[in-house]
């Protein structure tokens, strides 16, 4: 059986137990220990696909093609543990699992209730997480509660985890509470009596935390240590600070300075090897000593939460600290570059290089198709993700190959040249209907998860990549094949295509036309680490590099 390592949060929300907890698995992984991080999440959204963005933040997209909690992707960052499908579940799945139980008489007639029916359930979500009984058995199964201590619909969870740590004996579980510390300007003083509660009523649900981590915007001294770990029972040295940090990836070093991951290892009672931070450390000196800084002009929606753009960011971020250089994202709206305003267009130009993300529905389209114009036109590095993609073969179908009005039928169904389509309405169209490959129609009417997809030699792509792309997808709209012949007549070069559909990947322009324009269908965020950053986002960063470093030049 795997040990369980379960974290709690208190107080209030959005304190960072997604990377506390990525943190910890970054460290215990250093010590030999395969672990695995799973979230469970209250609410009763059976997974947050369907939930905007802008509640929600991003939707990360696992390796098998499950939509899942946005902490994943922090998983994925600071381990190197790849998660599944049943790393992330809700209520939501819970409920839903016990009920089709129930109805196919599984229950044999008893009463179906909270407890014990919901709460087993949830034991069996988390064995399965933990990949117990299978050769991918980890070590250590790190399980993050969503919400906070106290809240009506966390409860089955606090039950549960409570009787799988009893259930499985002494040293079989340790439990990790994070709180927040608030400093109240008024009095000067960090306030200790929110953690003192939070910790309070975990005990009420009869969890007694191993470790604290205290959040707050500066080191907790001593005395505020001390008061903390004789009103809630702790030792001193379980009694963590952490506090506020320029960069996520310190955390690991913050948490292993004050003995963290020695305080768990011993509770759960592994006997292994010290941390290793070599790694951390490289990639802390290589963000404290940039050569230059570069800026791009991310042009989205949903740009006033960038928490919505997680993965990408990071990547971005990433591909900075193996190009030596600070990546300073500009998020620009879309909208506000649709209506002609030329200056604002114009600005574009100052920045090293532009990007399209991926995202849904028709608002501020044309303001990203004349930002890709605009790069285009003037030779600005261009990266385009799943819909930055499919908006960079409508400019190029529109102002290249002489397609006018050409457009997506997400956008336009009446569109005389829909370049991009549902691959249901094309294949209808030239009469070729055949229905998708199992291995891209993992989720329904949606392309999800990761794809395996031979690369065009002499191309960009394959300079990037390699002769293969195996990178995960989160999109309903192909681009149509019927277009392909005349997309390429005109100059547009496909530089990788689907084994059976021959849908497409990845597009770019030649090097004689532009210095780098690169557009892909999949969503190469999702992969990105910061110890082994991510070779198209790398290629892109030095792609901006070159661009200041040529205007340095001319200036
Ligand atoms: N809206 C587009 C589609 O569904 C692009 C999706 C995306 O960018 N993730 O195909």
């Amino acid at each position: 059986m795997p040990k369980f390592l379960f974290v709690t949060g208190g107080v209030v929300s959005s304190l960072g137990k997604g990377i506390a907890s990525a943190s910890l698995g970054a460290l215990l992984e250093s010590r030999g220990l395969k672990v695995t991080i799973i979230k469970m999440d209250p609410y009763l959204n059976v997974d947050p696909g369907t939930m905007s963005p802008f509640q929600h933040g991003e939707v990360f997209v696992t390796e098998d093609g499950a939509e899942t909690d946005l902490d994943l992707g922090h998983y994925e960052r600071f381990t190197d543990s790849r998660s599944r499908k049943s790393n992330n579940f809700t209520t939501g799945q819970i409920y839903d699992s016990v009920l089709r139980k129930e109805r196919r008489g599984e229950y044999l007639g008893k009463t179906v209730q909270v407890i014990p029916h919901i709460t087993n359930e949830i034991q069996d979500f988390i064995l399965r997480g933990a990949r117990v009984g299978t050769p991918e058995e980890v070590d250590v199964a790190i399980v993050e509660v969503g919400g906070t201590v106290g809240d009506i619909e966390s409860l089955p969870f606090m039950e549960a985890i409570r009787q799988l740590s009893l259930r499985n004996g002494r040293q079989s579980s340790c439990f990790v509470h994070l709180t927040l510390v608030p400093f109240i300007a008024s009095a000067g003083e960090l306030k200790t009596k929110p953690t003192q509660h939070s910790v309070q009523k975990l005990r009420e649900i009869g969890i007694s935390p191993n470790l604290l981590l205290c959040r707050a915007d500066r080191p907790i001294p001593q005395d505020e240590r001390e008061k903390i770990s004789l009103f809630s029972n702790l030792p001193m040295e379980a009694v963590i600070s952490v506090a506020d940090v320029d960069s996520i990836y310190r955390i690991p070093r913050m948490l292993w300075e004050q003995k963290a991951d020695a305080l768990i290892c011993e509770a759960l009672g592994l006997s292994v090897p010290e941390a290793n931070l070599r790694e951390w450390d490289q990639l802390i000196s290589r963000l404290e000593n940039p050569q230059r800084t570069v800026r791009i002009a991310m042009v989205g929606k949903y740009v006033d939460l960038t928490e919505s753009y997680k993965s990408l960011s990071e990547a971005l971020i990433h591909a900075g600290l193996h190009t030596e250089s600070r990546v300073q994202i500009d998020y620009l709206d879309s909208e506000l570059l649709q209506d002609g305003d030329v200056q604002r267009l114009e600005a574009l130009a100052s920045y090293d290089a532009i990007l399209v993300p991926g995202g849904f529905g028709l608002r501020g389209t044309e303001g990203k198709i004349r930002a890709i114009q605009f790069a285009r036109e003037r030779r600005i590095p261009y990266l385009g993700i799943c819909l930055g993609m499919q908006l960079a073969v409508i400019e190029f179908a529109r102002h290249v190959a002489g397609l006018a009005g050409a457009n997506s039928t997400e956008f336009n169904p009446a569109s005389p040249h829909p370049v991009v389509g549902l691959i249901t309405e094309w294949q209808d169209a030239d009469g070729s209907r055949q229905t998708r490959s199992e291995e891209s129609d993992l989720g329904g009417t949606m392309r999800l998860g990761a794809q395996r997809c031979p690369i065009h030699p002499g191309t960009r792509a394959q300079r990037i990549y390699g002769n293969e792309v195996y990178e995960r997808h989160r999109h309903r709209y192909e681009v149509n094949n019927a277009y392909k012949s005349r997309l390429r007549d005109a100059g547009l070069v496909i530089a990788s295509e689907t084994p059976v559909e021959q849908l497409v990947e990845m597009v770019e322009l030649p090097e004689s036309v532009h210095p780098w324009f690169v557009a892909v269908q999949f969503h190469p965020e999702f992969t990105s680490t910061p110890r082994r950053g991510h070779p198209l986002f790398q290629s892109f960063i030095t792609a901006a590099i070159e661009r200041q470093k040529a205007k340095e030049h001319s200036a």
